[in-house]
């Protein structure tokens, strides 16, 4: 089923729900320690933290309302990682767990003279209930799609932060510019080591 607009080739989950498993994936990114591109993060300061949660929100957040989130972001992980091992199952068994935590309430909401679109309550009013009613309808989404390869973990060394593809061919395997320079540069260096004379004393 296409919509129209549909452009051969394009992925999209619809505008919102791209806008959305964008944000799942900042989410998820800026509020988990672990491996960043290159470096290991063993744990965030919770005065960063509240300062990443404010940027990606756009809102002053409550340091409880920065621990719900960063709550939210590490539940989010698995859905990548089973989707990086190719195990649509797994990855579908996480997403419903997710559901099942923020059960989202669909409706539709609109802004000044645009289109209707659709939106995800939580019945909890919290920011993470918020949040995670809109991650999971936006995860949940993308694995009932053709599409669902499309979540991955960066295959850089030393870095575990997680995209969504939405190039045109899919070839996506980095999180960011930064870890496929780095990775290229690496590859280069390696080759020029194995051109180097060979049998010298
Ligand atoms: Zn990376």
């Amino acid at each position: 089923m296409l919509g129209e607009g549909y452009v051969p080739g394009q992925v999209t989950f619809g505008s919102h729900a791209d806008r959305v498993v964008t944000l799942t994936v900042a989410l998820l990114n800026e509020l988990t320690a672990g491996q960043v591109r290159g470096r290991l993060v063993p744990r965030l300061e919770p005065a960063e933290r509240q300062a990443r949660a404010r940027a990606l929100l756009g809102l002053p957040v409550t340091a409880r309302e920065t621990d719900g989130l960063s709550r939210l972001a590490v539940r989010l992980r698995p859905v990548f990682a089973a989707v990086e091992d190719e195990d649509a199952a797994r990855a579908a068994a996480e997403v419903n767990g997710l559901l099942d935590a923020y059960r989202p309430l669909p409706y539709l909401a609109r802004g000044d003279g645009e289109a209707w679109e659709l939106h995800f309550h939580s019945p909890d009013g919290g920011t993470e209930a918020r949040w995670g009613a809109g991650c999971a309808t936006a995860l949940a989404a993308v694995i009932a799609s053709e599409a669902w390869r499309r979540l991955g973990v960066c295959s850089a060394p030393i870095c575990d932060r997680v995209f969504v593809d939405l190039s045109k061919n899919g070839s996506r395997r980095f999180c960011s510019a930064a870890c496929q320079n780095r990775t290229k540069a690496a590859a280069l260096r390696a080759r020029r080591r194995g051109q180097a004379p060979s049998g010298m004393p």
